[in-house]
């Protein structure tokens, strides 16, 4: 195949692939079907909730599949998914801020809508991102309760879905997780540096869930590791066995995946990604 053919397989392919967010794990003890929301303990771990939502993500008629992309790995440049030095941020404004236009679907309740509302209003106290009700803009969020708690990875173009099902996806730390991975963030253990800082063990992740693990050809615009950001997995994330899949290095004990809201490091790579002026 001729150079350019190839570049440009490689730009198609990338540009078709979207890194979606999708966790999915069963932990011993919790009731899976057990029905109202309020009856999840908060202290779940942002991706036990997400896990545990997803259980059946991906099965609905009209959901798209649920995957990691992995060919946009190989033209990487940025932090955030690599999609992002090839045009799947969200535009700057000339004042300066992100615009990022919403709509929420009327499934919700008002409680569930206020909290949605409030996880999108919480980017505009520490980033240059603006969430704001879509009046025509063509590029929007469209939030949804759909099959589990999943988004696209940075700017799809039109109305893209993010799922935040009424069932286990309504709290405010999965609404800036999902949020994050439109604004073109991936999970924090797939960065390129990730093998300094955390040990992957495979013989304890489920089988075919290996591909959450794989790790992403990221530039991590300058910001450390961070065990306590809100997109990074808990240490029993997809475990098959109960057993840890992720353990920190070089000392295990270290708290991991328990953050309740966007870390000062997650702020900072929204608003370096953004280049927001601080
Ligand atoms: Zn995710």
């Amino acid at each position: 195949m001729a150079t350019s053919t190839v570049i440009l397989l490689v730009f198609l392919l990338g540009t078709l692939s979207t890194v979606q967010c999708q966790h999915e794990e069963t932990k011993p003890g919790l009731v899976g079907n057990s029905g109202h929301i309020d009856s999840i303990p908060v202290n779940y771990t942002v991706s036990a909730l997400i896990e545990r939502a997803n259980k059946n993500a991906g099965q609905e008629l009209d959901d798209p599949e649920i995957t990691e992309g992995d060919i946009a790995v190989y033209t990487g440049l940025q932090n955030a998914d690599p999609c992002t030095s090839r045009g799947c941020k969200w535009r700057r404004s000339s004042d300066g801020n992100v615009y990022v236009p919403y709509v929420i679907a009327n499934q919700y309740s008002q409680r569930e809508k206020a909290t949605i509302e409030k996880g999108l209003q919480s980017f505009a106290q520490s980033t240059c991102i603006r969430f704001r009700a879509r009046k025509k803009e063509r590029n929007f969020v469209h939030i949804q309760s759909r099959g589990g708690c999943w988004s696209y990875v940075g700017r799809r173009g039109g109305g893209q879905v993010v799922s935040l099902a009424r069932r286990g996806c309504v709290y405010h730390k999965v609404v800036q997780h999902e949020l994050l991975h439109a604004l073109g963030f991936n999970h924090e253990q797939t960065r390129s540096d990730r093998d300094s800082h955390v040990r992957i063990i495979y013989q304890n992740i489920m089988r075919g869930q290996e591909h959450n693990f794989r790790k992403k050809n990221t530039n991590n615009l300058g910001t450390p590791y961070d065990y306590g950001s809100v997109m990074h997995y808990s240490q029993n994330a997809f475990s098959r066995n109960g057993k840890p899949t992720i353990v920190p290095i070089p000392d295990p004990n270290v708290a991991i995946g328990k953050a309740t809201e966007m870390s000062r490091w997650d702020i900072m790579r929204v608003n370096r990604l953004y280049k927001c002026k601080q």
